[in-house]
């Protein structure tokens, strides 16, 4: 998405992000986790919305530390002047990476063996700050449970290392009646039984349902934006305030006649005379088009229902319930009064898609 500088007119569509939101919802995993040290997930533009201000308003709240995918993104923070720690979550990808993670300061995790052999070819007086990160159960990323002793020998040649601690992922901390969970911090706490080092176990859902994973660090990214893991809540059944609001409007309204069908492939066909708008959004923007009729959005405060497909820059839906709706009327798709969690059911997809689905067609504005 472009971040808009003030504009002589309304963009098109809009994403607007209320910095204070994330202030509270850092407050928020504060208070769940008033004892873990806070690194927060900014990676992907920061869920879509605008790492480097967000990145501003979360050192601001009190976050210890930032995380981010990759390189690329760690440098945009420190081009911004952001000098707080940051974490490369999926660590460096060659030699260059590793050289350039070490001269900007970047915590670097180191999740597999061909990563560690690239930074023990770095000199061994250049300091690194690492965390280690090991699969208790998720098989994407992280060494064998058993490559503990390697890895503390690893450190052991490398004083000039300095180990941030240690990292694992939980696979299904979004289902509250799943054991694997505590399956996985057991196996994550027997394996450094005895060893030194700060522990990480939680994202959002971990952090949200699993007090045990409330350790050292946690690392939350969705709900610092306001939106919810747990499946069946929204962000404010959990205390958290949503940060965005996509907007755009209605560019067209139309009388149609019984029988008279709406947009490509004619899928919605009128039972009976009805007003219908065209919308200024579409899959161009990230409106999903696998959303079907029947999914909602809001005009003046009252959900109305998307007919027919979505196109590339427009959807069309029903005002048969609201008569008053005029051309150039605010359309939200989803935000304060329209959940986005709501909305990713109705795609069949999470809220995590839709924010980082929004396009550079998309302005991102910015209040506080
Ligand atoms: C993205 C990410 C997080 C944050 O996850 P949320 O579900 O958004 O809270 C935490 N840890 C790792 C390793 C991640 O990649």
């Amino acid at each position: 998405m472009t971040s808009t500088p003030a504009l002589p007119y309304v963009p098109r569509v809009t994403a607007s992000v209320d910095l204070s939101a994330i202030a509270h919802n850092v407050a928020r995993v504060r208070e769940l986790a008033p004892t873990s040290k806070l690194m927060a997930a900014i990676k992907a533009d920061a869920y879509g919305h605008g790492a480097v201000p967000v990145a501003r308003t979360l050192v601001a709240a009190g976050a210890d530390a930032l995380a981010v995918a990759c390189l690329e993104e760690a440098l945009v923070l420190r081009d911004a002047g952001i000098a707080a720690p940051i974490t490369l979550l999926e660590g460096v990808l060659s030699l260059g990476e590793a050289e350039l993670a070490a001269a900007k300061q970047l915590q670097i995790v180191v999740h597999a063996p061909w990563q560690l052999d690239v930074l023990l070819q770095l000199p061994a007086s250049l300091p690194l700050q690492v965390w280690f990160k090991l699969d208790s159960g998720m098989h994407r990323l992280g060494f064998a449970l058993d490559a503990v002793p390697t890895l503390t020998a690893a450190l052991g040649s490398r004083p000039a290392w300095q180990l941030q601690g240690w990292i694992t992922h939980l696979a299904c901390a979004d289902e509250v009646d799943n054991s694997m969970t505590t399956e996985q911090i057991a196996r994550f706490e027997q394996a450094l039984r005895g060893i030194d080092g700060a522990r990480s176990i939680a994202n959002s859902a971990g952090l949200i349902a699993w007090p045990q994973a409330r350790v050292d660090w946690v690392r939350p990214g969705l709900m610092l934006y306001g939106a919810s893991p747990m499946p069946d809540r929204c962000g404010a059944d959990l205390g958290l305030r949503a940060a965005m609001r996509v907007e755009s409007r209605l560019i067209a309204i139309h009388q149609l006649n019984a029988g008279d069908t709406v947009g490509y492939g004619a899928s919605f066909r009128a039972s009976e005379p009805m007003r219908i708008g065209v919308v200024a959004v579409g899959y161009a923007d990230g409106v999903h088009r696998i959303l079907p009729t029947g999914a909602p959005v809001l005009v003046q405060g009252q959900r109305v229902p998307i007919i027919g497909r979505v196109s590339m820059d427009m959807i069309t839906i029903d005002l048969r319930s609201l008569p008053q709706a005029a051309v150039n009327d605010a359309v939200l798709l989803w935000g304060e009064g329209l959940p986005v969690e709501e909305v990713a059911k109705w795609a069949g997809t999470l809220a995590y898609e839709l924010f980082c689905g929004l396009t550079n067609r998309v302005h991102l504005l910015h209040c506080s």
